[in-house]
């Protein structure tokens, strides 16, 4: 897979991270030995003092919803297609075991890259200013990538992480 880059640079001082969309795929693996996939986020780490890869948040309210509005479509439209077959059942055991995930999980989505629950989502709004404060007292920018640059070529990556995120 072929991914872009992009930088994040401070108005205040000199500091510069590099934003890597490296393919990164996240498994959890609950206590029953259940694996639930999870999604990686770029993300600002106050202890690395760094851009980097994090967790995204699970929310257990969203999942239930959508573990709701599938078993109502169950009824209707898969209950039609499948006649009640297996594919509904796999996608409400997947759905479920990211709710047990949701529910089990205690501590905040941690960093990769130290494990500690110290990062906020990296997001920038339309003038490309982040919402993350500098240690230098200036916020964060993002560099617009230049569509032109050199993309490289990386290798998806696997990482298995404990239900509270820690890698195993
Ligand atoms: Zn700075
Ligand atoms: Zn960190």
């Amino acid at each position: 897979m072929s991914m872009p880059m992009g930088y994040v640079r401070c108005h205040g001082c000199d500091f510069e991270g590099l934003m890597q969309r490296h393919p990164i795929t996240l498994e959890y693996v609950l206590p029953t030995g259940a694996v639930v996939q999870g999604y990686r986020e770029v993300a600002w780490c106050y202890s690395c003092e760094d851009v980097t890869d994090a967790e995204a948040a699970f929310d257990a309210a969203s999942i239930q919803n959508e573990i709701d509005s599938f078993k109502r479509r169950k009824v209707g439209f898969f209950g039609r297609i499948f006649g009640g077959g297996k594919a509904e059942d796999v996608e409400l055991k997947r759905l479920t075991e990211r709710l047990q995930l949701a529910q089990l999980r205690k501590s905040a989505p941690r960093c990769l890259n130290c494990g500690e629950p110290t990062v906020v989502p990296l997001a920038f709004d339309e003038s490309g200013t982040s919402n993350v404060v500098h240690t230098c007292g200036r916020r964060l920018f993002v560099v617009p990538e230049d569509p032109d640059a050199p993309r490289f070529m990386f290798r998806p990556e696997v990482v298995r992480l404990d239900s509270e995120g820690r890698k195993i």
